[in-house]
């Protein structure tokens, strides 16, 4: 995928702020953060989105693994935090590279806007 950005920052050819890994996943410091935490989970293979990874794969039970541990990481356990994911154009996806948003270190309202 040549032209995705965060392929790019899997192959470490653009910097990010690596601040966790495993096998499948890695997670970076979003560019633009939207809270104190915010912090984007990636699989390390292109995915366009969360319909196109198989349910119950490795890869989704390694995003649920590097939510729980960056939640820990960044003491949001307690207080709670958001797991967000944009999906196509009515949710507001910008870059077509499965990704979820752990956002957290304040409260969010609801409904989303
Ligand atoms: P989406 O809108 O697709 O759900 O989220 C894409 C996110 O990627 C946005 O929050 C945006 O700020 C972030 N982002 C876009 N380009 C870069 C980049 O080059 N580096 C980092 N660290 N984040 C990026
Ligand atoms: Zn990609």
């Amino acid at each position: 995928m040549e032209d995705c950005i965060f392929c790019k920052i899997i192959k470490r050819e653009i910097p990010a702020n690596i601040v966790y890994e495993n096998e499948n996943v890695i997670a970076f410091e979003d560019i633009e953060p939207q809270a104190p935490v915010h912090i984007v989970i990636v699989p390390i293979q292109h995915y366009e989105n969360i319909m196109t990874v198989p349910a119950g794969s490795d890869v989704m039970r390694s995003i649920q693994i590097a939510v729980n541990k960056l939640a820990i990481k960044y003491k949001l356990a307690e207080k709670g935090f958001r797991l967000v994911n944009n999906c196509g154009a009515d949710g507001g996806q910008t870059v077509n590279h499965l990704h979820f948003h752990l956002l957290g270190a304040r409260p969010f309202g609801w409904p989303p806007g």
